[in-house]
């Protein structure tokens, strides 16, 4: 295999959540490029049929799957209705994820319990459902979004931090439990990208992130989509158990003000 054909997903099914927009849009955007056909998991169903639309265009094969995976009792359908479609699940990304912004002291228990419902057990549940299909194939790829929240404190991010910090554990506990049924896991850390999560953020806090960056200036989808490549592709199967910051190098070191 050409070190190029080795990047590529040919006749590999990729069930992607948060798969409406943002970066799980670009993921399977992405996967759908390199030769993958997809499930795509969200709640809005319009969405998910743009994003599938581009993917049927490029000759691939498309499952929606419209889902709330809060409600973790769908779990087994989004599995079922993917096994349906396809008979087999290669790579799982798990994406969907939410954030609540507030400090620790005004953070009501519904928005802790919201977001580690979606950035933590619909990760953990998903995970234990289609590795048990990956096991039994002996070949699978899980791909967990973690954060710059996972490696160092921000104030207002308590649940999200917690959550994606877990990401971490979760990672690296079934790269060990599952290496022996060639199932990879790896985590992508993504600095801040260009997203509608994102989109809200206030001018301020935007500014701080570019000063902070050294490459100064959010990452785009495609580039967390270029990675996911790699790690969903034959050319990670020696990685595992790893997290990968893809941060315009804001976890090696901040620019000076006077020298920029
Ligand atoms: P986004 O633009 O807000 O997209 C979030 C995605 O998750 C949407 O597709 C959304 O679809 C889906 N989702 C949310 N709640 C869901 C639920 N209950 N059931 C099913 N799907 C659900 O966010 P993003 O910026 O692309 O972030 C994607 C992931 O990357 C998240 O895990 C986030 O924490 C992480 N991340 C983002 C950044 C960044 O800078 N953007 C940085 C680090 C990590 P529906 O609303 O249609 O359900």
């Amino acid at each position: 295999m050409s070190i190029i054909d080795s990047f590529r997903l040919d006749g590999r099914v990729a069930l992607v959540t948060g798969a409406s927009r943002g970066i799980g849009a670009g993921i399977a955007e992405g996967f759908a490029e390199a030769g993958a056909d997809l499930a795509l998991v969200a709640r809005s169903k319009d969405d998910l049929e743009k994003v599938a639309q581009k993917a049927r265009d490029l000759g691939r094969r498309v499952q929606v799957i419209p889902a709330d995976v809060a409600d973790l009792s769908v779990i087994p359908s989004i599995v079922q209705q993917t096994l349906d479609a396809f008979g087999q699940i290669d790579i799982l990304a798990n994406v969907a994820g939410i954030t609540r912004r507030k400090p620790l002291l005004e953070m009501p228990p519904e928005d802790y319990y919201a977001v580690i419902q979606v950035n933590l057990h619909s990760v953990y549940f998903l995970t234990q459902a289609v590795g048990k299909i990956m096991v039994e194939q002996r070949r699978g790829k899980i791909i967990n979004i973690a954060s710059m929240t996972s490696f160092r404190g921000y104030a207002g991010l308590m649940p999200y931090s917690l959550a994606k910090t877990a990401i971490l554990a979760l990672t690296r506990n079934v790269a060990v439990e599952w290496a022996p049924f060639n199932v990879q896991a790896n985590a992508i850390a993504p600095g801040w990208i260009e997203t509608p999560m994102t989109a809200t953020m206030v001018p301020a806090r935007i500014k701080w992130v570019i000063d902070h960056t050294p490459l100064g200036r959010f990452g785009t989808t495609r580039e967390v989509a270029q990675l996911a490549v790699y790690l969903a592709s034959p050319a990670s199967d020696f990685m595992t158990g790893q997290v990968l910051p893809l941060d315009g190098g804001f976890t090696a070191g901040h620019p000076w003000p006077e020298l920029k």
